[in-house]
């Protein structure tokens, strides 16, 4: 079965998710990196980008937040583009831990590959691994330039994230030498954390995470630029593994309610990829257990119940009016 949607039932979806979820008391904002604890946590923004590039926002959709790990996709994409699926696959993998995000014994459990580039691990190891390598400002440009594209509009890091960050990142260090001992460091270990601590504390607001998000649905073409960001065989690639472990060990959970392949982060963000359709970002700092952000959840696992956006059920939605053409 086919569903139609437009502007309009995607608009009044997101107002209804905002008015359902907006007095959401649960969870707490992290607070293992103190920049995050003092974020208010009463902050709370959806945003769609549809794929002729119209953004549809309710809430706080323009407040910059740390990324943190929906970093991970953009830089999993670069690596992919600059290396190849296969190559990555073969250098990184691709498989769920089942464990937390910055799990060690997950390392130690499957020591012939970092699981996914969706984890601390596998993150760390794909910030490694993008070129050119030897050249940390050089790589820097790459990943900061890649996730602008994206997003369709340009980031920078919050200084204060990055310094609160790397004063506390003990156990990602950890991570770091417990690869490079396993051969899946491909540079310099420490430069390989610094990156993925720098692009951890990039701001973004809901806004450009939806851009970003409507980019990959795109299969790689901007709905605001209409540049080619990367190659659209990579959609269906990184779209899996946002499904596989986007939400770390409560990823089964997620996609089990709403059959959305999504990612989230500790700074309260979650970037949801609907193939074919559009980008979806939510923001609300307090989290639950495992990271993820709770409002943000229930917003989207909301819309994805109103427009029927689940993959894996029987009804495929798509946008009334098609994408216009890459420039
Ligand atoms: N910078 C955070 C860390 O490495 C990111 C974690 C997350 O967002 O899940 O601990």
């Amino acid at each position: 079965m086919i569903r139609k949607i437009d502007k309009n039932s995607i608009g009044e979806a997101l107002r209804a998710a905002y008015d359902h979820c907006k007095n959401d008391a649960g969870g707490k904002n992290a607070d293992y990196i103190p920049y995050l604890k003092n974020v208010p946590s009463n902050l709370f923004g959806i945003a769609a980008c549809l794929p002729d590039g119209e953004l549809l926002t309710v809430g706080d959709t323009d407040f910059r937040f740390g990324i943190e790990s929906v970093s991970k996709v953009p830089t999993a994409l670069l690596a992919m583009e600059q290396y190849g699926a296969r190559e990555v696959l073969h250098k990184i993998g691709a498989d769920a831990t089942g464990l937390p995000f910055n799990s060690i014994m997950a390392i130690l459990l499957e020591n012939d590959h970092p699981s996914t580039p969706l984890v601390n691990a596998g993150a760390i190891s794909a910030c490694s691994m993008i070129r050119p390598t030897g050249d940390p400002a050089a790589k820097w440009q790459a990943i900061t330039g890649f996730l602008a594209e994206l997003a369709g509009s340009s980031v920078a890091v919050i200084d204060e994230l990055y310094r609160s960050e790397s004063e506390t990142n003990f156990n990602n260090r950890s991570i770091a030498w417990l690869l490079k001992n396993y051969g899946r460091i491909y540079d310099d270990p420490m430069q390989a954390l610094d990156l993925y601590t720098r692009q951890c504390s990039i701001g973004v607001t809901a806004a450009q995470l939806a851009v970003a998000a409507a980019t990959i649905a795109a299969g790689g073409v901007n709905p605001l630029t209409h540049k080619r960001v990367f190659r659209s065989e990579l959609t269906p690639r990184i779209v899996a593994l946002m499904a596989t472990v986007g939400f770390y060990e409560h990823t089964g959970d997620w996609l089990f309610e709403t059959g959305l392949p999504a990612k989230s982060g500790v700074g309260g963000g979650i970037m949801a990829v609907v193939p074919g359709v559009m980008g979806l970002a939510a923001f609300a700092p307090p989290l639950d257990s495992a990271g993820n952000s709770v409002k943000a959840q229930k917003a989207l696992s909301f819309i994805a119940r109103e427009l029927d956006l689940n993959l894996f059920g029987t009804t495929r939605c798509t946008m009334a009016v098609p994408a216009p053409a890459e420039a």
